[in-house]
């Protein structure tokens, strides 16, 4: 496990779950869609990572909308798997979910 930002860029390739994102702060973004919430949430350089595309972990979790229970996402990722925690506002809470390309 090591920042995203000390891994090479790959384009994104059939398979992959994870994807880069250039974003204008010129910082490197790892998007995935959420099923849960139906829309994309993203790593950015403060995660770290296995730098696996397929298969990614990152660690530590990932918080969306923490301070909006009604909308709050929270989750580890781990081995290509979306692992959502109890505090989620949605039914895929205490789920493992594997992210799909
Ligand atoms: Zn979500």
């Amino acid at each position: 496990m090591k920042p995203i930002s000390s891994y090479p860029k790959q384009e994104h390739q059939p398979g992959f779950v994870v994807w880069e994102l250039d974003h204008q702060d010129g910082q490197r973004r790892l998007e995935f869609f959420c099923e849960a919430c139906g829309y994309n949430h993203f790593f950015d350089e403060r995660w770290m990572w296995n730098g696996d595309y397929v298969k990614p972990t990152f660690y530590p979790s990932l918080l969306v909308n923490g301070h909006t229970p009604s909308m709050k996402c929270h989750s580890f990722v781990t081995n290509g798997e979306i692992h959502y925690l109890a505090d989620c506002f949605h039914g895929f809470k205490n789920q493992r979910i594997p992210l799909k390309p």
